[in-house]
């Protein structure tokens, strides 16, 4: 039933992502169509799949964010859905709503569900509307009256930050300390939220100095059926790019992840979810408060996989079947603890890229590792796109042993010809404080010395 409705996709794509979703589709039955650049043209999945279409010069904005290539691409393979990953096209609401008009089934939420979840300000008001915690702020966006904004930040308390409504990418806002900064701090953001986003509305939020980032995900169908299938702890950052993340959470207790997780899957009912979704939140001295949803698959799935056992790329594929959900939240459990390290082609000391020729690789194996890469012997990373080239997962039945088996993953992994971040993720495996679990999103930052 499921491979006659989506009898085949296109994965608008590349990378780990893509040969992520080939392999649920394959599992389903489901024939795929790649779309790649002319430049990952050897990518794996390009490879693998059944069809394969180039729809332009390797740049992005050429390709992958090129709406009408990727819609034609469909209509010249007939095919009838397309999965967008991350990142690129996945949180584009113009995207979603031309390939419904076009005919397609969009892999994600409805189009207006985008649109109101990109909006920070709206994204806030409906998540205060469905009982979600969020940062004490202002309500809604911030006007020009001076004497009311610093009203407001007395109130809220300094330290504040203001932020883009617009905002995406760690980009768009800006920490204001005290009353002497606050009028010029509104009016640059705004300034640059204008011509970055196209969208001057800003916004003001107490700045919470030392949370951890903690996010639930969750899935809904389109029968109004939604469940959460636990969080995961992603404080290990770097410029506000998660480079480690980990499920459980260290420390959190079972109720608080119970209610959490019933509060935003009771959200998703509410906003009228469909797909896969994760709610972010900053978690500091036992509250949580939220800062963002994010309407597609994460990097960081692969966690909340191998302690629940469900596969959450097929759960997208049978939504958007129209098939209801496959599990009940009663049915959702959770077992051992696992952590992933996104490996990145890149200068381990100065965090540049490195692309260029793998020459030789050898993956990690063994109980409880898992290895999500296009990456072979012979493949060249290209210089166009995020350094990430794979990602290893480690799973135990505990933090210790999903530890100790990522330490050895990580031994035995071998990528030859470019640098990685590898030498950097062993180095965290044997750092105490990681090792004691619960840092904030600082502490790798100041590991570091930045
Ligand atoms: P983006 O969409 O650009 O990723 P987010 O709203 O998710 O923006 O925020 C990105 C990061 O900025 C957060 O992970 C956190 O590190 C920091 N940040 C955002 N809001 C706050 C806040 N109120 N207090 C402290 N840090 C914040």
């Amino acid at each position: 039933m499921l491979s006659k409705m989506l009898s085949k996709i296109v994965i608008a794509n590349r990378g780990e992502i893509a040969l992520r979703i080939l392999r649920a589709c394959r599992e389903l039955g489901i024939k795929t169509v790649a779309v790649h650049s002319t430049v990952d043209r050897d990518l794996k999945h390009v490879r693998l799949a059944d069809e394969s279409v180039c729809i332009g010069p390797p740049q992005s904005n050429q390709s992958y964010l090129n709406i009408p290539a990727v819609i034609s691409a469909a209509e010249v393979t007939d095919a009838v859905a397309i999965h967008p990953g991350y990142g690129f096209l996945s949180e584009n609401a113009d995207f979603a709503e031309q390939v419904e008009k076009s005919g397609f089934i969009f892999i994600g939420p409805r189009p207006d569900t985008i649109r109101l979840m990109g909006d920070k300000i709206s994204a806030i008001n409906a998540m205060k509307t469905a009982g979600i915690p969020c940062v004490p702020g202002s309500d809604g966006h911030l006007t020009e009256d001076d004497a009311l904004n610093f009203q407001l930040a007395r109130d809220i308390g300094y330290p504040v930050i203001i932020k883009a409504a617009g905002g995406g990418g760690g980009r768009g806002m800006r920490v204001v300390h005290s009353e002497a900064t606050l009028h010029s701090a509104i009016a640059l953001t705004r300034a640059e939220a204008l011509s970055a986003f196209s969208n001057d509305q800003v916004y003001m939020e107490k700045f919470l100095e030392n949370p951890r980032h903690i996010e639930f995900q969750v899935l809904a169908d389109e029968h109004g059926n939604a469940i959460h299938l636990g969080e995961r702890d992603c404080s290990m950052q770097r410029r506000h790019q998660k480079i480690i993340e980990e499920s459980p959470a260290p420390g959190l207790s079972r109720t608080i992840r119970n209610k959490m997780g019933e509060l935003c899957a009771q959200a998703c009912q509410n906003i009228g979810y469909r797909g896969a979704g994760t709610f972010e939140f900053l978690y500091e001295n036992g509250e949580f408060y939220f800062i963002e949803m994010n309407t597609r698959v994460q990097v960081e799935h692969p966690v909340t996989e191998l302690v629940t056992g469900i596969d959450i790329v097929r759960e997208q594929l049978m939504i958007a079947a129209g098939e209801p959900l496959g599990y009940q939240q009663k049915e959702v459990h959770f077992q051992g603890h696992a952590i992933e390290c996104r490996i990145n082609a890149e200068d381990p000391d100065t965090f540049l890229p490195c692309p260029g020729n793998i020459t030789r690789y050898h993956a990690p194996g063994g109980p409880g590792i898992r290895v999500d890469t296009h990456i072979y012997s012979g493949y060249s990373v290209p210089p166009y796109y995020d350094s990430m080239i794979g990602k290893v997962i480690t799973h135990g039945r505990t933090r210790e042993s999903a530890i100790a088996r990522m330490r050895i993953a990580l031994d035995e992994m071998i990528v030859d010809g470019i640098k990685t971040n590898i030498p950097l993720h062993r180095d965290l495996m044997d750092d105490a404080t990681f090792q004691t679990g619960g840092s904030n999103i600082h502490y790798l930052e100041k590991k570091l010395g930045l």
